[in-house]
């Protein structure tokens, strides 16, 4: 027997739909790329997205093409989100800080028919264009004044396109399984890989991220997403805010330390998120000027593993708890966050920033496992890592344009290394391939470097796998020291016995002036490795173990 309930489709329209219906007047506040803050609606975001949807139609832009994007976190970019995906097409965000032959290939691999960019991005369009003549069109995101100078063809002016067009537009009764937005892996092996959100697998993921054991939003949060909407549509958050009529607001191209404080105090921000190299810059900034933030509630930190003690310096210094979450660009991106349970009320501080600094658990719709090399799944004991796989809904089933299945026996395999406690609790040991196998057995290269990053000295670490003649691999540690700080090998190395088993001591540090971040704003190991390929083991290394 059938249930007798309506069935409506789970579309994106139907979330700006809801906001402007009863959060109408809820403010989307943008830092803007021409100069100073535009402010306006939920119903004025509405009705812009209808005209962007009649411009897109004009121009030829049919259900199922690409659109694709290159901007910055503003309200023309949600538009996109909205004025795209509604009608069918799909948005596809461009991460820009990749190379431009890989921002190319990307174009050209997705196969977008339009391209909308920010200003900061002109000459990167500029470089790109001959080489892309699948596009259509470019439009520059923004208003006849600011048009660029640039040697582009069929060069449109976004604000131009919208004032020609009607705001009515009835948003179709799309198939929910169709595809909404596309967003690729950055790649750091091999070229990257489209992954192709459907409009359920988005709105599903709106809903659960927004339960109070996850983001945790409402009608009475102002969010920050600092984390960029062409990186894993902004963990989401231009989806659940309208979804729980929350305030937005965007921060541009401005993401340091100072034009964040001025933006979160200016629009009394409640929620943030965003990697850790963020709220680094954001602690310096406090420090340096001794001062707070007066209306944040609750501060979000994913993307790579949050160094505990950048956590501690936020809750001591300045009463803030970040949470720690994780994801991945084929989980869209939310797969665990850290809120804590009933039972761990009691806990006093200590025992409770220990569940802290682990990457939390799993809300309902996402599913986890750990397994062994022969894929035999490991205990939930919080001591054993194996490979991190998940499966849920909203984690990829296969690649755009991809005939070959990802999936283990349907699940899909992270390339994180994990332990999962009784609890749910997961804690990324490693990446797979970061991981640094020394003699059997594995070194988790996150812990060394969170222990070097409790030294009051060091900016930054990272340590890597250096093959070794007897134990395969012996780890070495990287060190950023802090400008103003002096600090020798033999002060980091005294900071290990007691925290890590004796043979998990680096056998070495090398001190360099700064380490690569890759387009995401991780440490790029790959990079660092070429770096150091001339270093060898001091022939008078001490023995391992
Ligand atoms: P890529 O960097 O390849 O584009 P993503 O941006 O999707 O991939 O990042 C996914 C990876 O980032 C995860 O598999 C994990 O290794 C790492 N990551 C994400 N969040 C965290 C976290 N909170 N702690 C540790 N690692 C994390």
């Amino acid at each position: 027997m059938q249930g007798q309930m309506m069935k409506l489709p789970l579309i994106i329209s139907s979330l700006l739909e809801h906001a402007e219906r009863y959060h109408g007047d809820t403010e989307i506040v943008s830092r803007t790329l021409e100069g100073g803050i535009h402010r306006y609606t939920y119903a004025d975001a509405h009705a812009r997205s209808k005209r962007l949807a009649n411009a897109l139609c004009r121009l030829g832009v049919r259900n199922g093409d690409r659109v694709g994007t290159l901007a910055w976190n503003g309200y023309r970019h949600m538009e996109l989100y909205y004025g795209v995906s509604g009608f069918g097409a799909i948005t596809h965000t461009i991460n820009p800080r990749l190379f431009p032959e890989q921002v190319g290939w990307i174009v050209n691999d997705a196969d977008d028919y339009v391209l909308c960019f920010d200003l900061t991005f002109t000459s990167l369009v500029e470089s790109i264009a001959p080489h892309c003549p699948g596009v259509k069109y470019w439009v520059a995101m923004t208003d006849r004044q600011h048009m660029p100078a640039a040697n582009i063809p069929n060069l449109l002016c976004y604000e131009e396109l919208l004032a020609a067009e009607s705001a009515e537009f009835i948003w179709p009764r799309l198939d929910e399984d169709s595809a909404a937005t596309l967003c690729y892996t950055s790649g750091t092996t091999g070229n990257p890989k489209g992954v192709l959100y459907s409009h359920r697998s988005t709105m599903l993921h709106a809903f659960a991220s927004s339960l109070p054991d996850a983001l945790c939003l409402s009608a009475r949060d102002v969010i920050l997403p600092v984390v960029p909407m062409f990186h894993v549509n902004a963990w989401g958050l231009p989806y659940s805010a309208p979804l729980v009529g929350a305030k937005l607001v965007f921060p541009g191209a401005a993401l340091d330390g100072e034009s964040l404080f001025e933006l979160f105090e200016n629009e009394q921000v409640t929620f943030s998120a965003g990697v850790p190299t963020v709220w680094l810059s954001l602690l310096q900034h406090l420090r340096k000027n001794a001062t707070r933030l007066s209306s944040v509630q609750r501060m979000i930190v994913g993307g790579a593993a949050c160094p505990p003690a950048l956590m501690q310096a936020f809750h001591q210094e300045f009463g803030i708890r970040i949470q720690h979450a994780w994801g991945m660009t084929e989980m869209s991106p939310l797969g665990t966050v850290n809120t804590l349970k009933q039972s761990h009320l009691d806990l006093d501080e200590e025992a409770r920033f220990a569940i802290g600094v682990k990457q939390g658990r799993p809300p309902f719709g996402i599913d986890l496992k750990i397994v062994d090399d022969d894929g035999n799944e490991l205990p939930r004991d919080g001591k054993t890592s194996g490979a991190l796989l998940v499966r849920g809904h909203w984690v990829l089933d296969s690649y755009y344009r991809k005939d070959a299945c990802p999936l283990l026996d349907g699940w899909f395999p992270t390339g994180d290394v994990a332990t999962l406690d009784a609890d749910g609790f997961m804690q990324i040991t490693d990446r797979s391939k970061d991981v640094i196998k020394s003699g059997g057995e594995w070194i988790s290269s996150i812990e060394l470097e969170n222990i070097a990053m409790s030294h009051a000295a060091v900016a930054e670490a990272a340590a890597l796998g250096i093959a070794h003649p007897k134990w395969d691999e012996r780890p070495l540690l990287v060190v950023v020291k802090k400008t103003d700080r002096e600090v020798s090998r033999e002060e980091i190395l005294a900071e290990y016995p007691g925290k890590v088993a004796r043979f998990c001591i680096p056998d070495d540090v090398v001190f360099i002036d700064e380490l690569p971040h890759t387009a995401t704003g991780k440490v790029s190991k790959v990079q660092l490795r070429e770096q150091l390929s001339a270093y060898r083991w001091p022939e008078a290394a001490p023995s391992p173990r």
